[in-house]
């Protein structure tokens, strides 16, 4: 049985601005595109499209010609605003046929034919995205939709050259991302996604794994229930000394994917949790003298569901930290409680709190922090972006910002800037979704699951910079050290990196001038 959205939009066109979007009320569910008063069996080549999966999204297909489909984003759920994240099959494809002349709206096929022609004739697809949300997109700076097939299960990018994206008229207001496709297995079942997915399954099964290291610095607990009833998962990484009643507790307080589709967040946060439960001496002495409180996934519903933005009930949750309702936003809820009790518990320093999100038009690793009165105030929050510039090869200080938009008053960054006292920091750590430049070069070199990752691994060991030089800048009046072994780190055993001077300003001159290579650490 097909849902035959196709059908149905086609008679139920009524010259939406929006590209239909009122009529895709959900995913495409192994729907098979026939051509037009075509009555018979479907044949090898009538594409069989599917997004009914976990994170799946896809909620139209139409068919242009034998070789070219326009597809339509489906809608975050109750909010039509956001079309950007895709994800869904495509089955029944027919390998190595005679290219025959094909007529595109869009006048891509002659640049297409130039490029990367093979000596068989594989039957190569268009197919347009034509409902996005966004205008500014880095479509425009070479990214690609994702691709992997059944005997090929690595995520790739489609070559860029492939890749094409404009304002088209056929199209109304939206832009269009087209690209061309060879199917070259016809047993293969081919998938494309916006970037790479991490489901909620994914993590259930990562967060499993971990508890059953039992490693006792280790705790998994159930925060709450989201409205579908899906887990909010909240991990405690620490020595279990600190946990012992009275103990004062130093908190680094991590949160990802309120957003939904950016998916990137969550490999940045699985690399910090890596980081932080590994054997690696460093993540022992944050362990010994820091407590890790890391929510993964803020919105699994969303995620779940295949949204770009928003819960299953429309809200984009990171615009409601102000007042977030137990019902309607629960996830929220539960986590904002919880850092209400440990900022009303003496014995907790709330120290920072870090948000982790992609971003669909910079490059680089970067961040957002907030803007204070306080002068001092404002250079001490510099001072965790600075540190991380030196640690991670694809973070930019020089994109970081510092902002009070309005706009933005309901993010949990902004609402925890101006709830919690002047020593802790609230950041929104963002990743670009396709790529990063290297200082000193142009290249942008396009982001792996691996990469993202490495970013979140050296987001936790930059914890230990920022503590080792926070206890020289606590004590400005102390006598000048004289030499390295008077400067007492504030980690008892930390292992000291490179030669650094304990000064910010001297330790950056240092990176610009040498340009260390990789300085990424081990997984383990
Ligand atoms: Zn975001």
């Amino acid at each position: 049985m097909t849902t035959n959205m196709a059908e149905r939009s086609r008679t139920a066109e009524t010259g939406s601005d929006i590209g239909g979007d009122d009529i895709i009320a959900g995913n495409v569910s192994k729907y098979t595109v026939l051509p037009a008063g075509y009555c018979g069996q479907p044949k090898k080549g009538h594409l069989i499209f599917d997004a009914c999966f976990e994170s799946g999204n896809l909620g139209r297909v139409d068919h242009i010609t034998e070789f070219e489909y326009d597809l339509f984003i489906r809608p975050d759920t109750c909010n039509p605003r956001f079309r950007v994240w895709f994800n869904f099959t495509v089955e029944n494809v027919k390998e190595s046929q005679h290219r025959s002349m094909v007529e595109t709206n869009a006048g891509i096929l002659n640049q297409i034919n130039q490029v990367g022609l093979k000596h068989k004739f594989l039957l190569r697809v268009i197919f347009n995205v034509v409902n996005f949300s966004k205008t500014k997109s880095l479509y425009r700076d070479g990214m690609a939709p994702m691709v992997k097939s059944t005997s090929r299960p690595k995520w790739q990018r489609i070559p860029s050259k492939n890749v094409y994206y404009y304002h088209c008229p056929d199209h109304r207001k939206n832009y269009v991302m087209s690209f061309a496709f060879c199917f070259d297995r016809e047993d293969d079942t081919y998938q494309f996604a916006y970037c790479y997915p991490y489901t909620y399954t994914r993590l259930q099964h990562y967060l499993d794994n971990l508890q059953r290291r039992n490693m006792d610095y280790f705790c998994r607990e159930l925060l709450g229930l989201s409205v579908q009833r899906r887990q909010l998962d909240l991990l405690t990484i620490t020595s279990p000394a600190n946990l012992r009643p009275g103990a004062e507790q130093k908190v680094v307080f991590i949160t990802a994917r309120v957003h939904p589709g950016e998916t990137p967040s969550s490999f940045v946060c699985q690399g910090i949790i890596d980081f932080l439960v590994s054997q690696h001496p460093i993540a022992k002495v944050l362990r010994d003298h820091l407590v890790f409180k890391i929510a993964p996934m803020l919105n699994p519903d969303g995620v779940y569901l295949g949204n770009y933005r928003c819960s299953l009930m429309g809200f984009d949750l990171n615009r409601h930290w102000a007042n977030p309702s137990p019902w309607a936003h629960p996830t929220l809820h539960g986590v904002k409680q919880l850092i209400i009790e440990m900022y009303n518990n003496p014995k907790i320093n709330l120290e920072f709190y870090i948000d982790i999100h992609a971003h669909s038009t910079m490059m680089n690793g970067f961040m957002y922090g907030n803007i204070f009165e306080d002068e001092e105030r404002f250079q001490r929050q510099a001072v965790l972006p600075k540190l991380l510039c030196q640690n991670a090869e694809d973070f930019s200080y020089s994109s970081t910002s510092f902002n009070r938009d309005a706009v933005k008053a309901g993010t949990g960054r902004r609402f925890l800037g101006g709830l919690l006292n002047d020593t802790s920091y609230c950041y929104t750590l963002e990743v670009s979704f396709y790529s990063y430049i290297v200082a000193g070069t142009t290249t942008a070199v396009p982001y792996t699951e691996e990469a993202y990752m490495k970013l979140g691994r050296n987001v936790a060991r930059t914890f230990l910079d920022y503590y080792r030089l926070n206890s020289l800048v606590e004590r400005p009046l102390a006598p000048t050290p004289k030499t390295r072994k008077e400067k007492e780190p504030l980690f008892k055993g930390a292992t000291p990196q490179g030669q650094g001077t304990g000064q910010v300003g001297s330790k950056l001159e240092k990176r610009n001038q040498t340009h260390p290579k990789d300085q990424s650490l081990p997984t383990q």
